[in-house]
C-alpha cells in the first residue's frame, strides 16, 4: 500500500456497533485511521436471527477484510423448514435458497468476530449516543449523550433503521421511512418442538408464527412473529408495551400460538418493530455520510447485512483510493452503492405477505407457489434472483487491507 492510502491523518467518528459500523471500522483502521464507535446500547448487543451472504461479492469482500473463514466456522446449518398447518403437519417445504444464502451466521455472532477484530484499534464507547453535530470549515465538533465533545475529520451514521444521525444532520426519520404494513417481533424461547437444525412457519390471514431452531441447541429455539396492521403508536423503549400489542395481534391464533405467547412474558430479548424501509435523497452531507440500514434499510428482507458489509468496504475503499478527501471519495461511494443498495432493498420489499399473506385465498396462493418453486425444475430461481442482487456492484481494485 502506497503512503497516499493511507489514512492515518483521518479522525472518524462512526454512530453504532452492529453490522456496519464494526464493518466499517475494520476496513478503515486497518488503512490506518483514528477510530472511534459510540454505539447506544451498553454492550454490543446480541441476539437477531441468521443473516446470511451470498455470491461472488460478498465472499470477495469477506476474503478481503480477512474474516471469511471465521464467518465460515461459525455459520448456522439451517435444515428444511415447513408450512405446517393448525395440527403441525407440513403443508409445503420453503425452498431453502429462500431462506438462507451460502453461509448463514447470527447477526450477533457477526457483530462479534469484527468488533474482537477491532477492539484493540478501534476505540468504542457504549452506553452513549451522538447528542448534537456542527460541522465547521475544520471538521465537525460533536456533543454526546454522556461523554466529553470531541472533533472529527468525518462521521458516519451507522446506527440503523431509526438513524440517530440521520435524524440530526438530514431531518426527521418521517421523511425517509416508507411503512409496509406489517409488524415484527423476534425472541428466544424453549425448543418445546424439538427442532433441531429445522423451522416451521404456521400462518393465518395477516399473521404468522415462525419458530426455528439454528444452532442445534436442543433447549433453545427462536421464535418470529409477523403480523399486517396500520401504523402504530407506541414507545420504542417501552418492552412491556411492544408485548402487551403482540399478546393482543396474536391472541386465538391456533397451532404453538399460546405457548409462544406465554414464553414471550417471559422474554428478555425481544425485537419488535415496523417492516419499513429507508429512502434518502443522498447518503452524505459534507462530512457526515449514512451506512448500512441508516441510508438504505429494510426490516427483515435477508439482505440488509450483505449490503453493509459491501457498502462499509467501498466506503473504507474510496476514503483510500481519494487520499481521504471526503468530498471525492463520498460522491464516488453514493453513485456506486445506490443501484446495489436499492436492488438488495427491492428483494427485502415483500417480506410482510410472504410470511403472512393477507387472506386464505392470498396462504393458499402462496403456498402453491412454495411448491412450485421447491420443485427440481424451478429450484434454482430464487438463488438466481437473490443472488443477481447480491452481485449487483462491480468492485474497484481498491488499495489492499494490510493483514491484522
Ligand atoms: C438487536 C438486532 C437484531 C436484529 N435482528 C435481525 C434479524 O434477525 N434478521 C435480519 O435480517 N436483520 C436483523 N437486524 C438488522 C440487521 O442487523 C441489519 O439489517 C443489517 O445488518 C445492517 O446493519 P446496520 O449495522 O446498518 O444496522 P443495525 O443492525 O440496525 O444496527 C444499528 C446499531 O446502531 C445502534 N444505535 C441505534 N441508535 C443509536 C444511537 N442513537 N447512538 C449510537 N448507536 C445507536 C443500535 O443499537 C445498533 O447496534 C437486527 C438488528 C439489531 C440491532
Amino acid at each position: 500500500m502506497t503512503n497516499s492510502h493511507h489514512l492515518g491523518h483521518l479522525n472518524v467518528l462512526v454512530s453504532g456497533a452492529s453490522v456496519a459500523g464494526p464493518a466499517l471500522a475494520l476496513n478503515l483502521a486497518r488503512r490506518g485511521a483514528r477510530v472511534t464507535v459510540v454505539e447506544k446500547a451498553p454492550t454490543l448487543r446480541e441476539g437477531g436471527f441468521a443473516v446470511d451472504f451470498r455470491g461472488h461479492v460478498h465472499r470477495r469482500v469477506l476474503t478481503a477484510m480477512g474474516i471469511w473463514d471465521e464467518v465460515h466456522a461459525r455459520q448456522t446449518h439451517m435444515g428444511r423448514q415447513s408450512v405446517v398447518d393448525a395440527d403441525g403437519h407440513a403443508r409445503v417445504d420453503l425452498p431453502s435458497e429462500m431462506m438462507s444464502g451460502d453461509v448463514e451466521i447470527f447477526r450477533g455472532e457477526l457483530a462479534k468476530i469484527m468488533y474482537e477484530r477491532t477492539k484493540d484499534r478501534v476505540e468504542y464507547v457504549f452506553d452513549d449516543s451522538i447528542a448534537t453535530l456542527t460541522e465547521t470549515a475544520h471538521g465537525v465538533d460533536v456533543t454526546f449523550e454522556r461523554g466529553a465533545p470531541g472533533r472529527f475529520d468525518l462521521v458516519v451514521g451507522a446506527d440503523g433503521l431509526h438513524s440517530n444521525t440521520r435524524r440530526l444532520v438530514f431531518g426527521d426519520e418521517s421523511r425517509y421511512l416508507r411503512f409496509l404494513d406489517y409488524y415484527v417481533a423476534g425472541f428466544g424461547i424453549p425448543n418445546d418442538l424439538g427442532l433441531n437444525r429445522t423451522g416451521r412457519l404456521y400462518t393465518e390471514p395477516g399473521r404468522a408464527i415462525a419458530l426455528g431452531n439454528y444452532d442445534g441447541d436442543p433447549g433453545h429455539a427462536g421464535a418470529l412473529l409477523v403480523f399486517r396492521s396500520e401504523r402504530l403508536t407506541y414507545d420504542r423503549r417501552d418492552v412491556a408495551a411492544q408485548k402487551r400489542i403482540l399478546a393482543e395481534r396474536f391472541a386465538g391464533m391456533g397451532w404453538e400460538t399460546p405457548n409462544v405467547l406465554k414464553a414471550l412474558e417471559q422474554a428478555d430479548d425481544l425485537y419488535f418493530d415496523a417492516i419499513a424501509q429507508i429512502h434518502v435523497d443522498r447518503l452524505a452531507k459534507g462530512r457526515v455520510v449514512l451506512l448500512g440500514d441508516a441510508g438504505y434499510g429494510a426490516t427483515m428482507g435477508g439482505m440488509g447485512t450483505g449490503a453493509a458489509i459491501v457498502a462499509a468496504y467501498v466506503l473504507a475503499g474510496e476514503l483510500a483510493l481519494a487520499g481521504g478527501d471526503h468530498r471525492t471519495a463520498f460522491a464516488e461511494y453514493e453513485t456506486r452503492i445506490r443501484d446495489f443498495a436499492k436492488g438488495c432493498q427491492k428483494i427485502s420489499g415483500n417480506a410482510g405477505p410472504f410470511f403472512a399473506p393477507p387472506t386464505e385465498r392470498r396462504i393458499r396462493s402462496r403456498d402453491r407457489m412454495y411448491r412450485l418453486l421447491s420443485s427440481r425444475l424451478l429450484a434454482g430461481f430464487f438463488k438466481r434472483l437473490t443472488e443477481k442482487a447480491a452481485t449487483n456492484i462491480e468492485l474497484r481494485d481498491y488499495p489492499e487491507l494490510p493483514e491484522s
